[in-house]
């Protein structure tokens, strides 16, 4: 029935709880956006759902997949069902983190092959084809990032998530650090992807995108779900004094 559930994510760093409690459930091809203020705990949240940050408490469920977290100060108890989890996680960050010293081929094919065997062939295969679906031009598969504009590189980076086709793509502001004329290119790849029923959470400061191609928004203050519901609702009709101020640019 989901594909993803999240259930009573908690985590603190040293005595700081960033988050309390956060529980979120998509069904394939749900797009959930997860907007709010700086430091409200959103990365962390998206970071703890694939256990790149290790949550104190609560658990995430993909599939056959049930990632518990540890007692504090323990290991995860089934490292296996973590890395078997994970392949089926992806990840496009807001500052692209592609490899430097690789190619863009070298990059979107390093992980079918090493994580999930794939032969070379076949990666390469799936790189020139995620390379088309994110509108990039063959004459991008052998640069290196550094010779990309931004939004060139975060497709890149969609591309090598694509690669590895997930069953849940995660985003962590993957448009916040290019420049403003980068943006839309970036945002149109990720509404293709939506509009082909990929099952999407999407952190991000871009309120048309959420209005428009989420279908379900998620409003985190101070590490909990102060609201959450159908776009339409929350930005039309929004209940939270806190949602009403941070949608004015007040909070
Ligand atoms: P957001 O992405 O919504 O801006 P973050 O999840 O990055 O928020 O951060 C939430 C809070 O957790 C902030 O107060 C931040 O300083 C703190 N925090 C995040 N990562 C760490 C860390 N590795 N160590 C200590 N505090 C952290
Ligand atoms: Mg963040």
């Amino acid at each position: 029935m989901y594909t993803l559930i999240v259930d009573d994510i908690h985590k603190k760093f040293g005595a700081h709880e960033v988050l309390k409690g956060i529980s979120l459930r998509a069904r394939k091809g749900d797009v959930i956006s997860i907007i709010g203020s700086s430091g409200s705990g959103k990365s962390t949240f998206l970071r703890c759902i694939n256990f790149l940050e290790m949550p104190c408490a609560g658990s995430v469920t993909l599939g056959e997949h049930v990632l518990q977290a540890p007692p504090p100060g323990q290991r995860i108890a089934n490292p296996r069902e973590l890395t078997a989890a994970r392949t089926r996680l992806a990840m496009v960050f807001q500052h692209f983190n592609l490899w430097s010293h690789m190619t863009v081929l070298e990059n979107i094919i390093q992980a079918p092959v090493a994580v999930l065997g794939i032969s070379r062939d076949e990666a390469l295969a799936r790189a020139r084809k995620y390379l088309a679906k994110v509108g990039l031009p063959p004459a991008v598969e052998n640069k290196y990032p550094a010779h990309l504009s931004g939004g060139q590189q975060q497709r890149v980076a969609i591309a090598r998530a694509l690669a590895m086709e997930p069953e849940v793509m995660l985003f962590d502001e993957p448009t916040s650090a290019l420049d403003p004329e980068l943006v839309g290119e970036v945002l149109k790849v990720m509404q293709t992807l939506a509009e082909e029923g990929r099952t999407m959470i999407v952190v991000t400061h871009e309120m048309g995108f959420a209005r428009e191609v989420s279908s379900h928004v998620v409003f985190l203050h101070q590490g909990r779900i102060e609201e959450q519901g159908p776009p339409q609702r929350l930005f039309g009709q929004p209940s939270s004094e806190r949602l009403q101020q941070f949608l004015r640019g007040s909070l």
